[in-house]
């Protein structure tokens, strides 16, 4: 098939997010759009399966976002069949609820008396006695929070997602995404929350958000009826297997349909967002042997959901779960009737999504769809979640490459793969496989309304979107610190350059954490050894521990009395760990400069 008349023709892989934004932006601009979709219904991540009429996504999929431009499209096109939903979200952790994000107090009834005690003398040992080396998830986490604390709320669920043990994750991506979690703000939003959580436009997006009344699929499946209405069908189950290109250009492509069948388009432009290792593969004649090497180290995380049709409607409250528990693989628990009653027919019954985290090709993706419900009853009702003998129906959906790797050397292959693609201008990598990039919809969709821009005569530079943090998971989170566009996801450990090393064996302490570790056990000291003597009774009782009143104005042996000695004493402790954290700091930093000048390694080198 040719290219027809005069009108410029784009070809399009892929019937997601960007591929569909792409086509109804060019089909508004007078281009004529062809769109391939490989699989049986448009949406690609952000689908809503269909089974028997239940309706559920591909992990849920909130409509949020800062870019005015794409929430104004969102609008355009859905606006009377949006639903704006209340958020909950909780941690399932050890038979409890803990709110998402963390509230101090929750956490605190949560986990008890006894329990939080020892949380806090796992901080204050963390704290007083840091872990020297501070190269990876675990022992970055745990100087800060304590032991307890990382196992808790860190430790498996980070592990499940990215199937790596928080040893072998580094500390740099806990750094930036655990950066603005402090517990010295958390106890301080317990006693005063309003002087903490001002109601901003971030934390209105934590508490509610967007959703389409039958899914983010609605939108996909709704642009793609405005599409055929406009002259351009989508291609659903055609197979894009080659990129032809001849010199500096691209000239067409080569799909192929579900009997086999294929056929040649030739096109203009070619719009990508089919995953960059295939794409590179499927380019004829190939690239060279650098970028094709390049493309085929890039690594994915897979993703499997397991549907639940389970005859009760009392389940849990939440929209999804976050499962922190150890003795299960689920990751993430759905109830897709909270994100939208109307995702479910029969309003008797409910509809649940159990994500795993997977490795295409490992046990549990390679496991029988029976294996996998039978799984999934067993789990939910071994967290007390569901009654297992209610379950009515399960399905599973598998998804590939449903989370670009960002691993060590990852930004040299995308690099290696651009010195190749930028030399074809028309040819037009977008979306989040497209680019190899962690975005959300809205993201991948401006990646998309650019290069129909660019087709269009502007000079955009697609690879220059902006992702920011999770604003929404985080209030006041700020810009993304990693390069333009990038949202960390975990590294595993490096060996260390000789400086880091140095300044790991003479890390400095932190002489508000030393105070306050020493604040806190001396406080504790007092309170606990006022409190021993006030419940043995007896005449003169503590009179040696009486004279402390000297120096702590206010304090005696009495319970009023043992709580203006933990102040003083805390504050006393405070003092005491601060100037030591102070004074160790000063004489390490001089024998330190001392050792680096003597090897010759200059100074401004110090981290
Ligand atoms: C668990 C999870 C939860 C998420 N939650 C949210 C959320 O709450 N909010 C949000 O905005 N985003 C969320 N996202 C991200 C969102 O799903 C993606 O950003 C979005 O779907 C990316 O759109 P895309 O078009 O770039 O890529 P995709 O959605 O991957 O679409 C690419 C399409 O190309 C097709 N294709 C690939 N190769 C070929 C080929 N050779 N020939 C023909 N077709 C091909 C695929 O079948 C697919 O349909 C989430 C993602 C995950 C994994």
């Amino acid at each position: 098939m040719s290219s027809t008349g005069s009108k410029v023709r784009c070809a399009i892989i892929g019937g997601g997010p960007a591929g569909l934004t792409a086509a109804l932006e060019l089909s508004r601009a007078g281009v004529e759009p062809i769109v391939f979709e490989m699989d049986r219904q448009v949406g690609g991540i952000s689908r809503t399966v269909d089974y028997k009429g239940y309706r559920f996504d591909i992990g849920g999929h909130r409509f949020f976002t800062k870019v005015d431009r794409v929430h104004n499209w969102w609008m355009d096109i859905l606006s009377e069949e949006f639903l704006v939903r209340p958020r909950l979200s909780r941690i399932y952790y050890q038979g409890k609820f803990f709110d998402y994000p963390l509230k101090p107090m929750n956490a605190l009834l949560n986990v008890g008396f006894f329990e939080s005690v020892l949380v806090g003398l796992s901080y204050v040992k963390a704290q007083a006695f840091p872990s020297r080396e501070e190269k990876n998830l675990e022992q970055w986490v745990t100087n800060r929070f304590g032991k307890r604390l990382f196992e808790m709320f860190f430790k498996t669920y980070t592990e499940k997602v990215w199937g790596m043990k928080c040893t072998e994750i580094g500390a740099d991506w806990a750094a930036q995404r655990i950066k603005n979690l402090n517990l010295g703000k958390a106890a301080l939003s317990m006693l005063a929350p309003k002087l903490l959580t001002g109601k901003n436009q971030i934390t209105t997006l934590i508490e509610e958000f967007y959703y389409p009344r039958l899914g983010p699929g609605q939108m996909w499946e709704r642009v793609t009826d405005m599409l055929e209405e406009r002259g351009h069908p989508v291609h659903l189950e055609h197979w894009v297997k080659t990129i032809h290109r001849d010199g500096e250009r691209v000239t067409g492509i080569t799909v192929v349909d579900v009997n086999g069948k294929e056929e040649r388009f030739d096109a203009d432009h070619v719009i990508s967002t089919m995953p960059v290792r295939e794409l590179l593969n499927a380019m004829d004649p190939p690239p060279p042997a650098a970028s094709l090497e390049a493309a085929n180290r890039l690594r994915y995380r897979d993703f499997l959901t397991v549907g639940l049709v389970v005859e009760s409607t009392e389940l849990f409250p939440d929209n999804w779960i976050y499962i922190h528990s150890p003795d299960v693989k689920v990751g993430r628990i759905q109830n897709f009737g909270n994100w939208s009653p109307y995702m479910i027919p029969d309003k008797s019954t409910s509809c649940i999504g159990l994500e795993y985290f997977v490795q295409e090709g490992d046990e549990l993706w390679t496991a029988s769809d029976e294996e996998l419900i039978e799984l999934g009853k067993k789990e939910t009702a071994r967290l007390g979640l569901i009654d297992a003998d209610k379950v009515i129906d399960g399905v599973v959906i598998r998804v590939p490459k449903a989370y670009p790797v960002y691993d060590h050397g990852y930004k040299e292959n995308i690099d290696s793969i651009r010195e190749y693609v930028d030399q074809i201008p028309n040819l037009h990598l977008i979306g989040r496989n497209g680019q190899h990039r962690y975005n959300n919809q809205d993201h991948s969709m401006v990646t998309a309304m650019y290069a129909a821009e660019n087709i269009l005569g502007a000079n955009h530079d697609v690879w220059d979107v902006n992702v920011e943090e999770e604003y929404h998971e985080e209030a006041g989170a700020k810009k993304s610190h990693g390069a333009s566009g990038e949202r960390l996801v975990p590294q595993r450990v490096q060996d260390a350059s000789p400086i880091e090393l140095l300044n790991d064996v003479f890390a400095k302490y932190d002489p508000v954490a030393l105070g306050g570790a020493i604040g806190v056990m001396i406080g504790f000291a007092v309170f606990l050894t006022t409190a021993i003597l006030l419940v043995q009774g007896g005449e003169n009782v503590g009179e040696t521990l009486a004279l402390l009143g000297n120096y702590f104005p206010g304090y005696d042996i009495s319970w009023a009395g043992s709580l203006v000695g933990s102040f003083w004493g805390g504050a006393f402790g405070f003092v005491i760990g601060f100037v030591t954290a102070v004074a160790i700091n000063v004489t390490v930093s001089i024998h330190l400069g001392k050792l680096l000048r003597r090897l010759g390694v200059l100074e401004g080198s110090l981290g």
